[in-house]
């Protein structure tokens, strides 16, 4: 009897040992033919390929002398970086402690203007020789966000009985801003900036996706134009992106190469009006059908587009000219769309650290909350990342949209968008080594190199000594400039400085300057990502140097 249950026993586990052998292989390979589907069989090859080089080249990197070679290098770079960051001198006063007995404000506003100076670069940005960064609304706008910050200074939403007025200004915001994009019927909520609103929409499609579809192992699909945001969200929650090229010319994603990457464990795609890099916008009617027929969520980046897309309609400049900087449909009236991000602190002229996520409805808006009703501190409800936030950037929101009103970001639209597109024409027009990647429909124009002998890094060192502040990209290689209102009094001087710097990179290419440098190693070999990321790393470290 014991021996027969023994033998039965052995018998079922042997069983189960295959079965179990079996559902690992299957799971295993429909991982592997997915992920081969999604990324093609020649994509895969070279990544597997740079994956194999980068390896073996860092375990060279091991040997001694090697390493000793490395580490010199990477120890010249830091100091560079240390360098242009970190203030040098004797009479450079460190506050590395708390003083024993408070300061006078006087004292304070002084040591802050020694502070600019010590770099010798203070208010560099008001000449206009700046891609982004600074998105100014003028000097009265400035005033007027001041004033709301003054008002609010230490208000919390986190307690909206205590302050109910920062309350309102929020539920308005996000109202104002659904109605811009056509869904008054929609919900959203503010966060801290585009960052912030991509990760909390991966996470809402992340949490809808597991509730709706049971899906335990969720991928994002996004165009390898998309904002780096959406890597790291996924990074931070775990979830598996497929990054799918874009075309060469258009600068669109791939329709076919996204629906190739679709897959049951897919939860949302993604498209940009207007990307990052090179500033153009992705084929949305296309995504919304691919994601209407797979019922998975679509997210429309909409951070840089922010308050200039909406007006481009209304400017009359979304048609384009000459056939070129066409917008095509976007907002939610495009079916398919269940999220936009926009980001007020860029085009809205809002004071830094404010972004709206907007969702269709607010059933889907509920996945991006966190809720726990068992903590000892009490019952815990909040809507976005941050617990705390601060009411003032939300009133200082508040009163730049109320001040500049339809009229004021009308205008906007229209001269910022003019001057975009004055340069890409005069590029075109009279820079023949140049190139403008894509049809660019709104503020940031990237343009590229086509002739072989000027290499567009070196365009963008010359530009840099010439005192612009410009962007440099990797896929392909180019320069680009996001254009604001403080830009666009000096198409005339950037196309000249422009001109020279092309003539110089041609002439007189050293390869020495930063954009080269950075980029060059970033390309020019399997390990060059891996050194690039070290620089990067100590640059992050550098910003902590008091
Ligand atoms: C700026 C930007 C973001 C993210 O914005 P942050 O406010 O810097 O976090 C996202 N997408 C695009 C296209 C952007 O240009």
């Amino acid at each position: 009897m014991d021996s027969r249950h023994g033998a039965l026993s052995t018998r079922t586990y042997e069983a189960f040992k295959t079965v179990l052998f079996f559902y690992v292989l299957l799971t295993q390979s429909v991982k592997v033919q997915r992920h081969l589907r999604a990324r093609g069989i020649a994509t895969s090859i070279r990544e597997f390929y740079t994956w194999i080089a980068r390896h073996v080249i860092m375990l060279a990197l091991r040997l001694p002398s090697a390493q000793h070679k490395v580490r010199t290098e990477m120890d010249k770079a830091k100091l560079d970086i240390e360098d242009k960051l970190v203030p040098k001198g004797a009479d450079v006063a460190r506050h590395l402690a708390l003083p024993e007995k408070g300061q006078t404000p006087e004292w304070i506003t002084a040591e802050m203007d020694k502070m600019d100076n010590e770099m010798g670069l203070a208010n560099t940005w008001k000449n206009g020789k700046l891609s982004g960064a600074v998105y100014h609304g003028g000097d009265d706008m400035e005033k007027v966000i001041v004033a709301a910050y003054a008002k609010y200074c230490v208000s919390n939403p986190l307690h909206p009985d205590v302050f109910p007025a920062v309350r309102k200004m929020e539920a308005e915001i996000v109202a104002m801003t659904l109605r811009l994009f056509n869904n008054p019927d929609g919900a959203g909520t503010m966060t801290s900036g585009g960052t912030e609103s991509i990760i909390m929409s991966v996470k809402t499609h992340r949490d809808w996706a597991r509730a709706v579809k049971r899906i335990t192992e969720p991928e994002i699909i996004i165009p390898s134009s998309a904002h780096a945001a959406f890597d790291k969200g996924a990074a931070y929650l775990k979830i598996k992106v497929h990054s799918v090229p874009v075309d060469p010319l258009t600068r669109k994603v791939d329709l076919q190469a996204v629906k190739r990457a679709i897959n049951p464990n897919t939860i949302m795609l993604v498209g940009s009006t207007v990307n990052f890099p090179d500033g153009n916008q992705d084929d949305i009617e296309g995504l919304g059908k691919l994601a209407t027929k797979y019922k998975i969520g679509l997210h429309v980046d909409c951070c840089l587009g922010s308050f200039i897309v909406p007006y481009l309609e209304k400017a009359g400049l979304a048609d384009g000219s000459n056939g070129k900087y066409k917008l095509s449909p976007f907002d939610f009236r495009v079916p398919g769309v269940t999220a936009i991000s926009c980001d007020t602190h860029k085009y809205g002229f809002a004071p830094k650290g404010s972004s709206v996520i907007m969702y269709r409805d607010a059933e889907l808006r509920r996945f991006q909350y966190y809720v726990n009703p068992d903590w000892s501190g009490g019952v815990y409800a909040s809507p976005s990342l941050s617990g705390s936030r601060p009411g003032a950037l939300i009133a200082g929101t508040w009163a730049a949209m109320q001040y500049m009103g339809s009229d004021g970001y009308l205008e906007s639209c229209r001269s910022i968008v003019t001057c975009a597109r004055a340069i890409a024409d005069t590029i075109v027009a009279s820079v023949p080594e140049l190139y403008i990647l894509g049809s660019p429909p709104a503020s940031v124009v990237a343009f590229g190199s086509q002739d072989p002998k000027v290499n567009v890094l070196e365009v963008g060192d010359k530009m840099a000594k010439r005192g612009w502040h410009l962007n440099a990209l990797a896929g392909p290689a180019a320069v680009h400039i996001a254009c604001t209102r403080l830009t666009v009094d000096r198409v005339d001087a950037f196309i000249a400085d422009l001109k020279d710097s092309v003539r110089e990179a041609k002439l007189q290419p050293e390869g020495k300057g930063t954009m080269v440098a950075l980029y060059g190693l970033g390309n020019s070999s399997a390990v060059g990502p891996a050194m690039v990321g070290q620089l990067a790393t100590a640059f992050l470290d550098t910003l902590y140097k008091a």
